[in-house]
C-alpha cells in the first residue's frame, strides 16, 4: 500500500512528496516538530502536542499555519490513509519558502506543513521493553533552547549514531554542571534505591517531553514518590533503575549505562510498572 504524505494542502503518495529547495527549514532548520503516538487508529495525547506545537512556534515566531481544529483533521486523515494502526504521526512546520537571507522574510511568507504517518511494529517494541536498552553518556553539545522542538537536530543525530557505534540505542548528554540532561531524543528517569523515581526538572536543559508529563499524573496515582532534580551518571550506576521517555517508547527501561549494569542489569519492577499503566493517563482522538 502506498504511504500518503500531506504537503502543503495536498495529500500526495510518499514518493513524490517534496518541497521547495529553498524552504527555510532544508536551509536554515528554521522549523519545529511534533511526534505523536498512534494506537489503536488514535492519537495519543493529541490536545498537550498541540500545546507545544503552539509554544515552539510562538518561540521562533512562526504563525500556526491554520487552526487548531482544522490541523487536528488534517492529522487524522493523514492516519487515515495511511491506515496506521500503531505507529507515530510526524507533522513538521517551517518559516516557509524565500529566497536565502538569515533574517526572515519581509513580509512574511506562508509557513509549510507538512505531514507523514508510519505504522510500527508493536511486537518489537514490546520485546525491546522485555530486554531493556544501553545508553551511553557524552557531553551535551546543544544550543541553550532545548525546550523549543527545533528541526536543528545535528548534536542529536551525532549522539544517537555515536550510541549506535558504540552498541547503545540512546546517548544522554551530560552538561556542565556534570548531571544528565536528556537523551537525544527522549527525557532520562532513574529510580533510587528507596525507590524514588528522579529526572531532571523542565525548567532548564531539557525538552518538556509529553511522556514525561503524562508519566507525572501516572505516579501520583500510583502514590510512586518523585523528585525533580538532576542526577549524576555516577548516581545513574548506583541507582535501581533507569529508563527512558518517549512517545514511541513510552517508558523504555534501561538496563546499562556506558558498558556497567544498572541495578540488576534487567528492566526494573517499577519501570515495566509504569509502561503498564502510561495509557490509563492518556487520552485518545
Ligand atoms: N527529549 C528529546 C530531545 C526528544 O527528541 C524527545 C522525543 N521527541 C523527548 C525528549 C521526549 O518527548 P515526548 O515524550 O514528547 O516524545
Amino acid at each position: 500500500m502506498a504511504r500518503i504524505a500531506y504537503v502543503n494542502g495536498r495529500y500526495c503518495d510518499l514518493r513524490n512528496a517534496s518541497v521547495n529547495i529553498e524552504d527555510r527549514g532544508y536551509q536554515f532548520s528554521d522549523g519545529v516538530y511534533e511526534v505523536c503516538e498512534i494506537r489503536d487508529g488514535s492519537l495519543v495525547d493529541l490536545p498537550r502536542h498541540m500545546a507545544r506545537l503552539k509554544r515552539s512556534l510562538g518561540e521562533i515566531r512562526i504563525a500556526m499555519p491554520m487552526s487548531e481544529g482544522a490541523l487536528a483533521a488534517v492529522m487524522h486523515e493523514v492516519v487515515r490513509r495511511n491506515r496506521v494502526h500503531y505507529g507515530l504521526i510526524y507533522l513538521q512546520i517551517t518559516r516557509g519558502v524565500a529566497h536565502r537571507d538569515h533574517a526572515f522574510p519581509s513580509p512574511s511568507v506562508k509557513p509549510s506543513l507538512t505531514i507523514t504517518a508510519k505504522s510500527l511494529n508493536f511486537e518489537k517494541n514490546q520485546a525491546m521493553a522485555v530486554k531493556g536498552i544501553a545508553v551511553v553518556t557524552l557531553p551535551e553539545n546543544r544550543w541553550p533552547r532545548v525546550d523549543i522542538k527545533s528541526v536543528s537536530l545535528l548534536p542529536n543525530v551525532l549522539a544517537k549514531q555515536q550510541a549506535k557505534e558504540q552498541g547503545a540505542y540512546e546517548a544522554w548528554f551530560v552538561g556542565s554542571d556534570g548531571c544528565v540532561t536528556e537523551g537525544s531524543s527522549s527525557n532520562a528517569w532513574i529510580v533510587t534505591k528507596s525507590g524514588t523515581v528522579v529526572t531532571r526538572s523542565a525548567e532548564s536543559g531539557i525538552l518538556p517531553g509529553i511522556t514525561r508529563a503524562v508519566l507525572m499524573e501516572v505516579l501520583a496515582a500510583l502514590q510512586i514518590r518523585l523528585e525533580e532534580r538532576p542526577f549524576t551518571p555516577a548516581e545513574a550506576h548506583e541507582a535501581a533503575e533507569a529508563f527512558v521517555t518517549a512517545s514511541t517508547q513510552i517508558v523504555m527501561p534501561v538496563v546499562k549505562i556506558d558498558g556497567k549494569p544498572v541495578g540488576t542489569g534487567a528492566p526494573g519492577p517499577i519501570a515495566l510498572k509504569l509502561r503498564d499503566h502510561f495509557h490509563g493517563f492518556s487520552t485518545f482522538s
